[in-house]
């Protein structure tokens, strides 16, 4: 006999375990799917300063099993599994995995999103270690410096914005000779003090030894390479969601994120979408996690009307 959850959660980040927290808690048979570890994004960090109740941050990987541990503490379970393929529009839905397929009555997809990398040579050597893709996350580790952020589009412009305010200097490295972002910003950008501009360039390398102080510009007209000296690199390229597995069942923005509003669900019943992989504005731990108790809440009450 198959058995059939109450809810499966993939993904095992913030958003997936305070989903699996709120569900067991009121009494929901719980699965969690997770490939790697718990914790997802987080555990490349460590140092989360801006999740409340830590008033002196936490370790990102600490923080992934804490959230782990206490879903579990009310009975969550965990499968370090891979999900190949799901079907949701059906009652039960069917999830594929590395191990086996397995069964439930709802579905919350937190499967999360991947700051896009450069891919170039020492970039993984040196993130956390002067290379980082989110401002918001680790401005603060550069505090008074000076740093480069590649990037032109609306996120780069809002992240130069917020680095401008804690940075000596922002200089921000575009591939074009002027921004994608969207006309409101050009001006202020264009009048911070401390925000300069290195047009119709990319990023060719990363230098430093055990931290990176410094990368090597082209131009892209004459392909012509200078140096810079910094204290960090912030990569504003864009983001891509793991939603590959849903598309044509799911709707899907223009970039690729499920099309979920602050009740999470989705265009699918008993499907909810939590944390970075839904369409939002704000994309960090405790949106996550906030995502997740929501769609716990509307996960009960499709239960409790779908008996
Ligand atoms: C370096 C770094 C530093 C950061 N610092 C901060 C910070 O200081 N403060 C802050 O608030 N936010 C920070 N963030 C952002 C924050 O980590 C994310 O917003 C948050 O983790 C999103 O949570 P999530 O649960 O939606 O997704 P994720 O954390 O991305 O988790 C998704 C999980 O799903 C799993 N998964 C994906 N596909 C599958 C599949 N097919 N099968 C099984 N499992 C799958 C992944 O392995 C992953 O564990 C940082 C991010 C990074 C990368």
């Amino acid at each position: 006999m198959k058995h059939v959850y109450d809810m499966i959660v993939i993904g095992g980040g913030p958003a997936g375990y305070t989903a699996a927290l709120y569900a067991t808690r009121a009494g929901l048979d719980t699965l969690v799917l997770e490939k790697m570890s718990a914790g997802g994004q987080m555990t490349q960090t460590m140092q989360i300063d801006n999740y409340p109740g830590f008033d002196e941050g936490i370790d990102g990987f600490l923080l992934g099993e804490k959230m782990q541990a206490g879903a579990e503490r009310f009975g969550a379970k965990s499968e370090m599994v891979e999900v190949y393929s799901a079907v949701l529009d059906a009652p039960v839905k069917e999830i594929e995995t590395s191990e086996g397929t397995f069964f439930a009555r709802t579905v919350v997809i937190a499967t999360g999103a991947e700051h896009r990398h450069l891919g170039i040579a020492n970039e993984e050597k040196f993130v956390g270690k002067g290379v980082g893709y989110c401002a918001a996350c680790d401005g603060m580790f550069y505090r008074g410096k000076t740093v480069a952020i590649v990037g032109g589009g609306n996120s780069a412009a809002a992240d130069a914005f917020v680095l401008s305010r804690i940075c000596k200097k922002v200089i921000l490295v575009h591939r074009r000779d002027t921004l994608r972002a969207t006309k409101i910003y050009h001006d202020p950008l264009h009048k911070a003090e401390n925000i300069e501009f290195r047009w119709n360039s990319t990023i060719s390398g990363l230098n430093g030894e055990g931290r990176l102080n410094g990368v090597t510009l082209r131009d892209v007209n004459t392909g012509e390479e200078s140096e810079l000296e910094v204290d960090g690199l912030f990569v504003s390229i864009g983001r891509s969601p793991a939603t590959a597995l849903f598309d044509g069942q799911l709707t899907l923005d223009d970039n690729g994120y499920i099309v979920a509003d602050e009740s999470t669900r989705t265009n699918l019943d008993g499907v909810f979408a939590v944390g970075d992989v839904r369409t939002k504005a704000l994309r960090q731990v405790i949106t996550a996690a906030a995502d997740g108790a929501v769609a716990a809440h509307y996960a009960e009450e499709y239960l409790v009307m779908n008996k």
